[in-house]
């Protein structure tokens, strides 16, 4: 351990690797949000010169978040985050499409927000089939392919998977979609800002984005919808959003998502390459502590940011209490309101024994990473784990 990487540590104070559950925002997007609040605070609907300002800060944003994905600004429509976009998404285009079909196709390892979007539309008299998916978190094509029946209104696979990094082949599940004239909606949440996506090439005519994920503000997200996508609202009142989902809309999370969103476009190569490497590199390291295995695909199919571990012998819930007490901050499983760690649907879905889900955790990270950082963090991993395990409980 060097100097500075300990000078480093402690000025710090915090080893923060839970990128995937939450970001802090960045510095340049808190500055495009202020004015937002005191000066800029017209209603956006309003016809007077004051909303002027404001209208222009909510399309801007729109024209930054299109970018990202390569859409038309006017296919953006902003929501509450994430899981108010996915649930817009499977939701909407269910009961938009019922004279069509009743037949829903996804995946065991989806974000609950649409996992419970399904569940709740198998209540309503809906079907949902829960593709399973093989060791390293894929779907099988042909397993897709011959699921599709002529009363399959939509396709929703997530892009890449939050627990275990996993990305699909989003370009041919996007492919089968439209040769079999069913809707594809993705999840692009994790994938946002760190992979290139492009709905056109893709063929994606849902998909689902959140601010908070990529140094934006918490509590706003959008859905992309493809112009002509038959979809219902869920949100009725003012008919703000071009009368697809009404309220007021949260200007300066808005207009912090949008400059989240430039940033990610402009220094998009330096930062995803910067992430890789640094996650080759942890990685690397990691695997020299005895008994270590990463969970997930690995190379150009993982998420760049995402590493799932598990240290054999050693509890992740314990784990975490002894990280938590080195300023180490991660996460297991998916981690329910309560707090409590809960066994992963992810990690049971790709087959790992009970053992191996129960020792397994999570270290996400962001473009801020650097050599000081991970020399303290490994370190620190290492000192954890041969601790718990000389402890022998
Ligand atoms: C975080 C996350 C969501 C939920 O987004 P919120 O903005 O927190 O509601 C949905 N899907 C995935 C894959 C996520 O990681």
């Amino acid at each position: 351990m060097t100097k500075a990487a300990y000078a480093a540590f402690y000025f710090m104070g915090e080893l923060y690797f839970d990128y995937a559950s939450t970001t802090k925002v960045k510095k340049e997007v808190l500055d495009e949000m202020i004015p937002y609040f005191m000066e800029y605070y017209g209603n956006p609907s309003s016809i007077y010169s004051l909303s002027r300002k404001v209208k222009s800060g909510i399309d801007k944003s729109k024209n930054n978040i299109s970018k990202l994905i390569n859409c038309k600004r006017s296919e953006v429509y902003f929501t509450s985050g994430g899981t108010e976009a996915d649930n817009w998404a499977i939701k909407g285009i269910a009961f938009a499409n019922k004279d069509k079909g009743n037949h829903i196709i996804t995946t065991e390892i989806e974000h609950a927000a649409v996992l419970n979007s399904c569940k709740y539309l198998e209540s309503l008299g809906f079907k949902v089939t829960y593709l399973p998916v093989d060791h390293k978190g894929f779907v099988n094509l042909e397993t897709l392919t011959k699921a599709i029946d002529n009363k399959t209104i939509l396709v929703s696979i997530m892009f890449g998977n939050n627990e275990i990094g996993t990305m699909q082949n989003i370009k041919a599940i996007g492919e089968i979609c439209r040769e079999k004239n069913v809707y594809f909606h993705t999840d692009a949440v994790q994938a946002l800002g760190q992979v290139p996506i492009n709905v056109e090439e893709m063929n994606i005519d849902v998909l689902s984005m959140s601010a908070h994920k990529i140094y934006g503000p918490k509590g706003v997200g959008a859905l992309y919808i493809k112009k002509g996508v038959k979809i219902h609202n869920l949100i009725h009142g003012g008919e703000q959003e071009r009368g697809r989902r009404s309220g007021t809309e949260n200007v300066p999370g808005i207009v912090g998502f949008g400059k989240a969103a430039e940033l990610a476009f402009e220094n998009f190569e330096e930062e995803t390459d910067k992430v890789i490497n640094y996650r080759n590199k942890i990685i690397d390291l990691l695997l020299k502590i005895e008994g270590t295995q990463i969970n997930g695909a690995l190379g150009k199919d993982r998420l760049p940011n995402n590493i799932n571990v598990s240290f054999k012998g050693v509890n992740s819930e314990g784990l975490l209490i002894v990280l938590d007490n080195m300023g180490v901050f991660a996460s297991a499983g998916s981690a329910c309101s309560a707090g409590a760690i809960e066994e992963s649907h992810v990690l049971k879905a790709i087959g790992l024994s009970l053992e191996e889900t129960k020792n397994s955790i999570r270290f996400t990270f962001g473009y801020d990473i650097s050599d000081d950082i991970i020399e303290v963090f490994v370190d620190k991993i290492r000192i954890a784990v041969n601790n718990i395990r000389s402890m022998d409980c």
